[in-house]
């Protein structure tokens, strides 16, 4: 994968449009997690020590085409000054005369930030006027938002194509992890993929089965194949609908070489609820009104075993409902065992996913892992196969 990195350009003295993601979570006015923002610093350093005139773009919510100050990303001004020390401009809009003057006040070696740009739907209809005038805006641009980058929306794929294109450094980090996970993985590899719903991982599980020589199939998704081979699932999230795919799943596998592995106990609770009464059982004891609510303690053993076998490991998707104690222990000691083997085997491990990496910051462990992509959605369509369109933007407008 072909791509222009900043330290391809001189980029001295540029004004740079940068795009990147600081759609963080807010809870009355105040971040309550800082991850996406701290991302972005690398490449914001960067360019300030070349002096260059940063003029920040991103999204913030949903608004859908309209203003909303409940969106507005001034709210997030002071959170970005205080990490690279020093002021952050703010102006109230993204694109037309005013910003432009505001752009033209500031001077070289200052940021500013422009107001979220989803307050024009053409930013999310890709709209190619839109497009050119946040091009107008600058004399390169930079993605640093990943994260974004299988959204083929204005900023991040029309914007491409008028300005000299080049990935930021948080990109930059994705793309090589990943290039370097998927192109060439260490063998063997295990990837293990939990979370709720079949529907939405079926293809990158399909994926996975090229890739990977095992694949441990946990969490709500597991209840779909326990179905599709006949066991009993009581009142367990599953997906009838999707028996044939699962029973499919197994085929295709077969086919690329590739093991798949389920769990061989469960935690079983009547009530899906804080501290709620649970028991350990075998996947064979599981009664009508029993909820699978968290892997095995039997099985997250044998995970532990079975890690010493592999080089690479890929975690998706938690175990277990683990946003609800204590249905979040089979996850953590899964974050666990991979940090121990990271650090004490060298295993190379890999982890992604919205929700696994929550789990993994709660009991942080983030830095014990060889690379935590916190791209959400875009790293698991990476891991489907997909050519992500913002990433492709980049290699065509490659100068
Ligand atoms: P990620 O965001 O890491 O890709 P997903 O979004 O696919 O993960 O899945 C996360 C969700 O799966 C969590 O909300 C978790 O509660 C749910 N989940 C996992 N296992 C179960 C289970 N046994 N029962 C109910 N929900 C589960
Ligand atoms: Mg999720």
């Amino acid at each position: 994968m072909q791509f222009t990195r900043l330290s391809d350009i001189n980029l001295q003295n540029k004004k740079i449009l940068v795009r990147v993601d600081i759609n963080v979570p807010i809870k009355n006015g105040k971040v309550t997690d800082d991850t996406r923002i701290k991302a972005i610093i690398p490449t914001l350093n960067y360019l300030l020590d070349r002096n260059c005139k940063i003029i920040l773009i991103s999204h913030f919510g949903r608004p859908k085409g309209k203003k909303n100050s409940e969106m507005s990303l001034s709210q997030i001004v002071d959170n970005i000054s205080k990490l690279i020390s020093q002021k952050i401009y703010f102006h109230h809009d993204c694109i037309g005369n005013t910003t432009k003057e505001a752009i033209n006040k500031i001077n070289f070696g200052n940021v500013i930030l422009l107001e979220n740009l989803r307050f024009y739907a053409e930013e999310e209809k890709n709209d190619p006027k839109f497009s050119q005038q946040l091009a107008e805006l600058a004399d390169i641009y930079v993605n640093d938002a990943f994260s974004c980058s299988h959204r083929a929306h204005a900023s991040i794929v029309g914007v491409a194509k008028f300005l000299p294109s080049i990935a930021g450094l948080q990109m930059q980090k994705e793309l090589d992890n990943l290039n370097n996970l998927l192109a060439n993985p260490k063998k063997p590899m295990i990837a293990i993929v939990g979370g709720a719903k079949i529907s939405t991982k079926i293809n990158l599980i399909k994926n996975l089965t090229k890739i990977a020589d095992a694949i441990y199939i946990a969490g709500a998704m597991a209840n779909t194949f326990f179905y599709a081979q006949g066991k009993e699932v009581g009142k367990s999230l599953f997906e009838k609908d999707y028996k044939d795919i699962a029973l499919e799943t197994f085929e295709i596998a077969k086919i690329n070489n590739c093991q798949i592995l389920l769990p061989q106990d469960v935690v079983v609770t009547k009530n899906l609820i804080e501290n709620a009464e649970y028991k350990n059982i075998s996947v064979n004891e599981v009664e009508q009104n029993d909820i699978i609510a968290d892997i095995g303690e039997q099985s997250i053993n044998e995970i532990e075993k079975l890690l010493t076998n592999y080089e690479t490991v890929l975690w998706n998707g938690p175990l277990g409902a683990f946003e609800i104690k204590p249905f979040n222990i089979g996850s953590e000691k899964l974050a666990k065992i991979i940090a121990n083997t990271t650090c004490n085997n060298g295993t190379i491990s890999v982890a992604g996913g919205g929700d696994s990496v929550a789990a993994i910051n709660a009991i942080n462990l983030s830095d014990k892992f060889s690379y935590i992509s916190t791209a959400g959605g875009a790293f698991l369509e990476w891991l489907e196969g997909l050519e992500l369109p913002g990433i492709k933007a980049l290699n065509k407008t490659k100068s």
